[in-house]
C-alpha cells in the first residue's frame, strides 16, 4: 500500500480484534462496546485501519458522516418517550400497576438508548438523580412538564429542582 498523501510505502496496516471491549469518545460524548461502524476504523469485533508511518495520514475517505455517537434526539422523539414513561406531577420511578419494577426501568433506559446514545446517557443520569423507591410514593421527585423536560435535556441538566 502507498500513502495517498505522501506516496510513502511505509503504511502500517492494522487489524485488532477487541470485540465488545472498545472505548471511544468524540469531544465530551463517549461510548463503549463493539467497535463503532462508519468511522473508518473497522467496526463490530475489529479495529482496522491503515496509517502512514512517515506522515501520519490515516488512509481512507474523510470527512465521515455523523456517527451514531453524535446523533441527537428531536423534540418529537423526546415528547413521544416522555408520554410513554412519565406523567407531569407524578412521582418518577414509582411504579404502581407497572408490573416488574426492574424490567420496567430497563425498558425506560433501553427505549432512551434506542433514540440515541446521548439521550440514553442523559436518562440514566436523570433517573439516578430523581428516581425514588418504586414502593414508596414519598420518595423521588415529581415529573416536570414536557417543556421543562426537553429544556433540561437540551441544557444537559438532570436536577429537576435546580
Ligand atoms: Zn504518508
Amino acid at each position: 500500500m502507498i500513502c495517498t498523501d505522501c506516496n510513502s510505502r511505509r503504511v502500517l496496516e492494522l487489524t485488532a480484534k477487541c470485540s465488545d471491549c472498545c472505548g471511544y469518545s468524540i469531544g465530551n460524548l463517549s461510548g463503549d462496546g463493539y467497535v463503532p461502524q462508519g468511522l473508518g476504523i473497522g467496526g463490530g469485533d475489529y479495529v482496522e485501519f491503515n496509517i502512514c508511518l512517515d506522515c501520519g495520514q490515516v488512509q481512507g475517505q474523510f470527512p465521515r458522516p455523523k456517527s451514531d455517537l453524535e446523533q441527537d434526539a428531536s423534540d418529537e422523539d423526546i415528547e413521544e418517550f416522555y408520554n410513554n414513561y412519565f406523567e407531569e406531577g407524578e412521582r418518577i420511578g414509582f411504579s404502581q400497576n407497572r408490573g416488574n419494577v426492574r424490567s420496567h426501568l430497563y425498558d425506560v433506559k433501553q427505549s432512551a438508548k434506542d433514540i440515541c446514545q446521548r439521550f440514553g446517557t442523559w436518562i440514566e443520569e436523570f433517573l439516578n438523580e430523581n428516581n425514588g423507591s418504586p414502593y414508596d410514593k414519598e420518595t423521588g421527585v415529581n415529573a416536570p412538564s414536557i417543556e421543562k423536560f426537553i429544556q433540561m435535556y437540551r441544557n444537559n441538566n438532570t436536577d429537576i429542582d435546580g
